[in-house]
């Protein structure tokens, strides 16, 4: 409905036809003033739609000036037709000529009224696009069908026996029959255009719609009126007329309005497929009936009744066009959107997604047959640089060249996929050596590149995994991650480097699958051990005591190297695990030393952040009541890879456990934080000065002997660590320090091999005997 600027015009409209029907019907005038009240009523709405049209076009572009111009013609053509027809009904007392001036006149306004009407309803909203909407040809052909059924119906019961009575000429008969088919037309066409036109023109469409509607109802009221032989049309069927062209006006003031787009609803899509059919089978029954009643069919219907069929099959030919084209495009886009799903758009290789399920389909039959599956992590060592310096633009040429690349160093069955922007994945079914393949691509991407005239270098970084080795996996993504630690290993080796997946590759999340192996173990305490190495004095090589050091044999990967797994057991928390484990055993194979080394300390390493926490204390305390061994012959070694978090606590507890008789030692001394505070505050007895300080001359002495300065005026006994060489003892000595240990005096090993043999020998050598050495 119009709104806003368009309810004034309506509302005028409105009181004129009421005004020009209350006048003309009311009775009150003689009849030719009723008739020249009702012909200039029509003539006055005609002129004023003729004028509203016009003018506005002028402010209009476009379509909707179009329609206006179009509209414009169609009511002055009428109103043209009804001023002949009024002059000779009021003011000349012979008939009429049929067909007439007037007629022509008349018979304008269908054929302008078509194009105004279709113009508006086909104009798009600006900025909407240029594309032709589908299914207005079908639109058009389901038009002209209802309108040729409806023709064949009416024609069949009624109109054709009106039309062949009135007319003399067969041209007259033709102008007679233009009316009832121009008006079925206009109606139909205009039902079908408001039910499926843009939203933006609905509003004027509906009011010129109902104008026309207006019109078509009068004229074919009048036709039916002069075909019964009346005289004159009663003032109130001419309300049509007036009405119409009001309406035509109005529409012509109603400004175009954008609207929501809405789509159709679902049965308004159907309801339109159906429509062409209604009347077409309506025909069919009329023609039956006719049959059956033996009532032939006249020219007029024949060639009607033809014409509908014709289009029916063409629009039926046209649909079928249209429909295949239409799968055609929804199976192309169809194929399109499932290879964008599972490709890079940028290299044309599979992407993460595909590269997944391959490798799951892969792995899948690794595990029932035993089938070979490698899989290679690349990753491009400089590319942030090629892109900071040349730009995206590049970097894309640069990845597109690397994927050709990737693609001649393997096999054509060989997966790869572009799984991150500069990282790749290759998927290795065939057998063989996977690190031929791996050589092969760090030499192609080792090449220099030609990116757009520059001359551009970057390596590759490549994480090797075997599916079968190190254990099984059980899915892709575990295989992919070990790829991918593989292959950060290699990036933290220094770039370009092809690195085959070890079980103790952190994985960059802070677990890796020696860290679930390590869980277990400590879980069940299976594989774990304690070596021993001696500390000697370095005057004389007396073993004054042995550092107990944790050992980890797994029964697939083999021995785990300490620093490796004591730093794991630490990430994820399990560290105390280890840490009583050695305690228990230390603890326990020390009270059982004899002969030369009955009375000799034991050291057992213990992470420096569980210092101070009462279920510590109460563990050591336990460990050497249970063994029976002299409290002060454990030492404990404080290893620090955190800032002690409470200095205090932590002197507390040094002080009460060495009260019970433990002793401590700072452990790696000068490389732990702020080694000097701990020193001052911790009442240790013994620093262990780490290896990288006992080196022989330079500022490693230097140091050493200040260190050693120091802790001799605390009362505090130092111990050279990582003596390798003789030189390096002696030079040790010569500062002062006592103790050592080191390769020199012997590496850490099973106690059967580090112990002399007096020192197990429980059963014969006396508890406290002397020492022999
Ligand atoms: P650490 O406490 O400093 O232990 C000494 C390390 O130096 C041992 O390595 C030992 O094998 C090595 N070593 C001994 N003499 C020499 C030498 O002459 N030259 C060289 N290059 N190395 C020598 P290991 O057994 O691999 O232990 C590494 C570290 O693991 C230990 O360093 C200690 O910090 C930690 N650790 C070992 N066992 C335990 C444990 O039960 N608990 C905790 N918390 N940490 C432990
Ligand atoms: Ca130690
Ligand atoms: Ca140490």
């Amino acid at each position: 409905m119009p709104r806003g600027t368009a309810s004034k015009p309506l509302l005028v409209a409105a009181v004129s036809v009421a005004v020009v029907v209350a006048l003309g019907g009311s009775g009150l005038l003689s009849p030719w003033w009723s008739q020249f009240v009702d012909d200039l009523g029509q003539f006055g709405a005609g002129l004023a739609a003729t004028l509203a049209c016009w003018l506005t076009a002028a402010r209009h572009a476009g379509a909707q000036r179009r329609w206006r111009l179009w509209m414009g013609g169609a009511a002055c053509g009428w109103t043209i037709g009804q001023f002949i027809w009024s002059w000779y009904q009021l003011f000349r007392d012979d008939a009429l000529p049929s067909p007439s001036a007037a007629d022509a006149g008349y018979l304008t306004l269908p054929v302008f009224a078509l194009p105004a009407i279709v113009s508006l309803a086909v104009a798009r909203p600006p900025g909407d696009g240029p594309r032709r909407r589908p299914g207005q040809l079908v639109m058009v052909l389901d038009g002209l069908i209802v309108v040729g059924a409806l023709f064949v119906l009416t024609w069949g019961t009624t109109l054709g026996s009106v039309a062949r009575a009135g007319a003399a000429t067969p041209f007259a008969y033709s102008v007679a029959i233009a009316y009832p088919v121009t008006d079925l037309l206009l109606t139909v066409i205009v039902i079908l255009l408001v039910a499926t036109s843009a939203p933006a023109a609905r509003g004027q469409l509906t009011v010129l719609g109902a104008g026309l509607l207006c019109l078509s109802f009068s004229d074919s009221f009048f036709a039916y009126l002069v075909s019964k032989g009346a005289e004159s049309m009663p003032p109130l069927a001419d309300a049509g007329f007036v009405a119409g062209m009001a309406l035509v006006a109005v529409a012509a003031l109603t400004p175009a309005h954008p609207a929501a787009a809405r789509p159709a609803a679902r049965h308004g899509r159907w309801a339109h497929l159906m429509l062409p059919y209604l009347p077409v089978a309506g025909t069919g029954v009329l023609l039956i009936v006719q049959l059956v009643r033996g009532i032939s069919m006249d020219g007029v219907e024949i060639a009607v009744e033809t014409a509908v069929i014709s289009l029916l099959i063409i629009r039926q030919a046209v649909t079928l066009i249209e429909n295949a084209v239409l799968l055609d495009r929804v199976s192309d886009s169809q194929a399109r959107l499932t290879y964008q799903a599972f490709h890079d758009a940028l290299t044309g290789l599979s992407n993460r997604v595909l590269f997944h399920d391959r490798l799951e389909h892969a792995l899948a039959l690794h595990h029932r047959d035993g089938r070979p599956l490698a899989v290679l992590f690349c990753d491009l060592d400089d590319f942030k640089g090629v892109n900071d310096r040349f730009g995206h633009h590049a970097g894309d040429r640069l990845l597109r060249q690397v994927a050709t690349r990737l693609r001649s160093a393997v096999r054509d069955s060989d997966t790869i996929a572009r799984v991150g922007g500069d990282e790749f994945a290759v998927l290795l079914e065939g057998g063989g050596d996977p690190g031929e393949p791996a050589e092969r691509i760090m030499a192609a991407i080792g090449r220099p590149f030609d990116v757009g005239g520059e001359t551009v270098n970057v390596g590759v970084s490549i994480g090797l995994v075997e599916a079968g080795e190190h254990g099984a996996v059980s899915s892709a993504d575990a295989l992919l991650r070990r790829a991918d630690a593989a292959m950060y290993a290699g990036k933290r080796q220094g770039k370009g480097a092809l690195v085959r997946y070890r079980v103790d590759l952190p994985d960059g999340t802070g677990s890796s699958d020696l860290a679930e192996a390590l869980a277990a173990t400590l879980r069940d305490g299976h594989g774990l051990d304690v070596h021993y190495q001696p500390i000697v004095r370095l005057a004389d090589a007396t073993v004054v005591a042995v550092e107990a050091l944790a050992r980890w044999n797994h029964p697939s990967l083999g021995p785990v190297s300490t620093d490796v797994f004591i730093a794991t057991a630490e990430e994820i928390g399990l560290i105390r695990l280890v840490d009583d484990f050695v305690l228990d055993r230390a603890c326990r194979d020390a009270a059982a030393f004899r002969g030369s080394w009955a009375s000799i300390a034991v050291h057992v390493n213990t992470s420096a952040a569980r210092l101070g926490r009462p279920e510590h204390e109460a563990t050591v305390r336990e460990a050497v009541r249970r063994h029976g061994l002299a409290p002060h012959r454990l030492l404990l070694e404080l290893t620090e890879t955190a800032p002690l978090p409470d200095l205090s606590a932590a002197a507390g507890a040094v002080r009460r456990l060495g009260r019970f008789g433990v002793r401590f030692a700072l452990d790696d001394f000068g490389t732990g934080y702020n080694a000097l505070a701990q020193l001052h505050a911790l009442p240790v007895d013994e620093v262990k000065l780490d290896r990288t300080f006992t080196v022989a001359g330079g500022r490693s002495e230097a140091i050493c002997r200040s260190i050693v300065q120091i802790c001799t005026g605390m009362g505090v006994t130092v111990v050279a660590e990582g003596v390798e060489s003789a030189d390096q003892a002696v030079a040790m000595a010569a500062i002062g320090c006592r103790y050592g240990q080191g390769h020199r005096f012997g590496a850490s090993g099973p106690l059967t091999e580090v112990a002399p043999a007096d020192a197990l020998d429980s059963a014969t050598a006396p508890t406290d005997a002397p020492s022999p050495a």
